[in-house]
């Protein structure tokens, strides 16, 4: 689904944030605290990490998580695919 057809997205709170404290060429621990502090106070984290997770969103903090974060809630330690099996 194209950005664009998101409607919650428009109630982020992340509207007014610099786009690099969400998409940083070089991630750090700062930054996404900084980030993280922003979706904690957002109106429509549930609708953003629900979105990222399903959609394998893999750059940029969405709905408060690190792309490492949803990786790992996306595929669990344990996990393998029927194909892998
Ligand atoms: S949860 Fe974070 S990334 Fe998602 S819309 Fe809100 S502020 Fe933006």
């Amino acid at each position: 689904m194209p950005l664009g057809e998101i409607t919650w997205l428009r109630g982020g709170a992340c509207r007014t944030s610099d786009p690099e404290l969400f998409f940083p060429l070089a991630p750090t621990p700062q930054q996404e605290a900084r980030a993280k502090a922003v979706c904690a106070r957002c109106q429509v984290l549930d609708q953003c990490r629900d979105y990222a997770l399903g959609a394998g969103e893999s750059e940029g903090i969405w709905g408060g998580m690190t792309p490492d974060e949803r990786r790992r809630t996306r595929f669990p330690a344990g996990w393998h695919s029927p194909a892998a099996s």
